[in-house]
């Protein structure tokens, strides 16, 4: 953000106002990261702040200081508008096209509010006022870090702030592993928990919660990992009834499509779960180097995200589905071996 941005923002902010912040569908641990970090950080600066999600989340973010006041936009509809169609300015957090809002686009599109994009996704649509984008980022809880810090108040990140930040760059850096990790991040890292961040716990509370039955469908899904070695790439399937009978919760697929990706020599790799209540297989795409699941998504499964990390989705069934994936795996056999 130049310094005429930087400067217009404290002024719109000079006076108490109505925010609400939004992320996307199916919120991840940026998402609600980044919008009960901001969230904090605002009220201590007198505003009045809500936090509007699309949907539930896993139990593994629940955690979160300020959870309890996060509005449901599909069970909350009538709260959450009356908040949306009343705001001065609304915050979209770690999205970048307003369809990613899921139920809530027509709501965001309708608003007058003045919004405010920061997201680190690739291809930004132009719908806010003010727009901070940068695909370097490693996560949007970086950047509401850095959002705070132009603004001159990183004196007011606390242990509450901290744990939320922490958080979003810990899930989007696969625990500082992806190469969006960077000098950078580990600087903004350390000064978290120089300001409270209680990182050891934060671990646990994401990491080591896990259920027995979110345990055997782990093993479900590796049992069901398919590897194609000559296109480097391995995939994994979940359908609807092994769901059911591993007594399949939000968030417990999470993480799920990484064992793919770290059998030694595989480059790529995807999982395909089966959602009978929407009628879509949704999809999880990563990769290692150059090879763009950004562009792969949104070439042939209606998705998006990053070159390393995208989802996306198909109205095809399970079996339909793999079958289209194995069948453009042979149009991009070049370029998975180079
Ligand atoms: P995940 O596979 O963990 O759901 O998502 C990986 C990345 O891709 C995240 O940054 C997420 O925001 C993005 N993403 C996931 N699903 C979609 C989708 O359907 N459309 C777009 N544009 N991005 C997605
Ligand atoms: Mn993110």
């Amino acid at each position: 953000m130049n310094e005429n941005t930087i400067q217009q923002i404290k002024e719109l902010f000079s006076e108490p106002k109505k925010i609400v912040i939004v992320c996307h569908k199916n919120p991840d641990g940026d998402a609600i990261g980044s919008s009960l970090g901001l969230f904090h950080y605002l009220n201590k600066k007198g505003h009045s702040t809500t936090v509007v999600v699309p949907n539930d989340y896993p139990h593994f973010l629940k955690w979160m200081p300020g959870n309890e006041t996060v509005l449901k936009y599909d069970s909350q509809t009538k709260e959450s508008e009356l908040f949306l169609n009343t705001a001065d300015v609304i915050f979209t957090l770690d999205f970048n096209a307003l369809h990613r809002a899921g139920d809530m686009e027509q709501a965001l599109e309708n608003s007058n509010a003045i919004k405010i994009m920061i997201d680190h996704h690739q291809q930004p649509d132009d719908y806010a006022k003010y727009i901070y984008s940068d695909v370097s980022m490693s996560s949007t809880c970086e950047m509401v870090y850095h959002f705070v810090d132009m603004l001159g108040d990183s004196n007011l990140i606390d242990a509450s702030i901290a744990d939320c930040l922490y958080t979003g760059i810990v899930t989007d850096t696969g625990s500082f592993r992806f190469p969006s990790t960077t000098q950078k991040t580990h600087i903004v890292i350390a000064d978290l928990i120089s300001k409270g961040a209680n990182n050891a716990d934060v671990h646990n509370q994401i990491f080591d919660t896990n259920s027995q039955s979110r345990l055997q469908l782990l093993g479900c899904a590796l049992s069901n990992l398919k590897v194609f070695p000559e296109y480097k790439t391995a995939y994994i399937t979940l359908s609807q009834k092994e769901l059911d009978n591993n007594n399949f919760k939000k968030g417990d697929t999470e993480g799920f499509v990484n064992y793919g990706l770290s059998l030694e020599g595989i480059i790529f790799a995807a999982i395909f779960i089966e959602n009978k209540q929407e009628n879509i297989i949704k999809i999880s795409l990563r990769s290692k180097g150059d090879f763009s699941v950004n562009e792969f998504s949104r070439t042939h499964f209606n998705g998006g995200g990053h070159t390393n990390a995208a989802g996306g989705k198909s109205d095809l069934s399970l079996k339909e589905t793999t079958h289209k994936f194995e069948t453009l795996l042979k149009d991009y056999k070049t370029q998975l071996n180079k």
